[in-house]
């Protein structure tokens, strides 16, 4: 059976998908029609509310989403990590106060969460302080980009640097004094997916916002999950463009044949790497394996829309024809400046190769 069974979903994601992007479309929206497709509770344990299963299901429900409308999918992305960091939090009683409107839909989870998986590669320093105050801690920084910041609510996932002790991280609720979100950020693409800016002046905090108290333990722990969820979006826009591809009947077709064939073998390649490193959590011990699937994924979405567009020929350069390639290749830039981008991914994987002397 399709992950995305629900044809009236397909319906509207589809046509949904122009208005996401162009930023007309509440993006709400989409939080309550996946929520009400139950999507959200896929890879979510029974006793936590959720439909059981795996996190590769969420994947693959990414994946789908995807396909129709980016937008939608970095929505779908940004919930369900969210869910995941709660799911991996040892703070239970945080889980159980927010897990249930995130699982509906009715309140935002966002990822501010780029910022620390840089730190922890080394390449950045943490943007969020944290200093004592009595028996509460005081947050200032800035979080400069983050998705899903609903107008309605959200909680956003921050890492905090706090000095004197280790790092941690934390879920603000949109509501915390001291917090402030910007304006929605004037995007080129993906515009109604409420990406912002967060910045915090002296916003207190206690041991019940609080996701792990040590950021360097817990963020390679959740990394996969965070990074096998974002493959998801890849693997649908790819799927997308070579589908869009292999349906033009033009004179390009039988030259393109091969080609699409064997980019098509490629990706399910991918898919399956990924798929079978996340069931056996390969990707903990070893995120190296996870970064060379992100990093090839990211190219086969390069190659599918190099695909779309010759198999398409003039016609994808005309309005209103190539609007629906138009949009996918504004989403397609999107994919390697991702955090953790592609050349932030190289430098890790060269990194790695220097140490252990083996090739990146
Ligand atoms: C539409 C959109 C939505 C986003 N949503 C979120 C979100 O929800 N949550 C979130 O946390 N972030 C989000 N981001 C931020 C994003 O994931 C990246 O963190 C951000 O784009 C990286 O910053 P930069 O490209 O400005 O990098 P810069 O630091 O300006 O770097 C420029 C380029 O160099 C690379 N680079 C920088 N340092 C190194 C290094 N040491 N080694 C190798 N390469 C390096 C960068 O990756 C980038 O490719 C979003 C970005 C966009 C565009």
């Amino acid at each position: 059976m399709p992950v995305l069974a629900d044809a009236g979903l397909r319906r509207w994601l589809e046509e949904a998908a122009p208005s996401l992007d162009d930023g007309s479309a509440d993006p709400a929206a989409p939080l309550l029609r996946l929520a009400e497709a139950g999507l959200f509770a896929l890879g979510v344990p029974r006793e936590e509310g959720g439909a059981g299963g795996t996190v590769g299901e969420a994947v693959e429900a990414i994946a789908a989403v995807s396909e129709h409308s980016m937008a939608a999918g970095f929505l779908f992305w940004s919930q369900r990590t969210f869910i995941e960091y709660l799911l991996q939090s040892p703070n239970a009683a945080l889980r159980r106060r927010l897990l249930p409107d995130l699982l509906a839909g009715r309140v935002a989870g966002a990822t501010g969460l780029s910022n620390a998986m840089k730190f922890l590669s080394g390449l950045e320093e943490l943007q969020v302080a944290a200093r004592a105050e009595g028996a509460e801690l005081r947050l200032s920084g800035r979080l400069p980009w983050v998705t899903n910041l609903q107008p309605a609510g959200f909680h956003v996932a921050a890492a905090v640097a706090l000095p004197g002790s280790q790092p941690f991280v934390a879920a603000l609720p949109h509501d915390l004094p001291g917090l402030a979100r910007s304006a929605d950020l004037d995007l080129i693409g993906m515009r109604a997916t409420a990406t912002a800016a967060i910045a915090l002046q002296e916003a207190p905090i206690g041991p019940e916002h609080l996701l792990h108290d040590q950021a360097a333990r817990w963020l390679p722990q959740v990394r996969p999950a965070f990074l096998g969820l974002q493959c998801g979006m890849s693997i649908g826009l790819a799927r997308r463009a070579l589908a869009e591809a292999a349906g033009q009947g033009g004179p390009a077709r039988e030259v393109l044949r091969a080609p699409l064939e064997v980019l098509g073998e490629r990706l399910a390649e991918q898919e399956r790497a990924l798929r079978e490193g996340l069931r056996a959590g390969a990707f903990h011990a070893r995120a190296a394996g996870l970064f060379r699937i992100r990093i090839a994924l990211a190219g086969i979405v390069a190659e599918a829309m190099q695909l779309e567009l010759q198999a398409s020929g003039g016609r994808a350069y005309l309005s209103p024809q190539g609007r629906g390639f138009a949009r996918r290749w504004r989403e397609a830039a999107f994919v390697p400046v991702i955090t953790p981008s592609l050349t932030q991914l190289k430098a890790s994987l060269a990194a790695e190769a220097l140490r252990t002397g083996r090739a990146a």
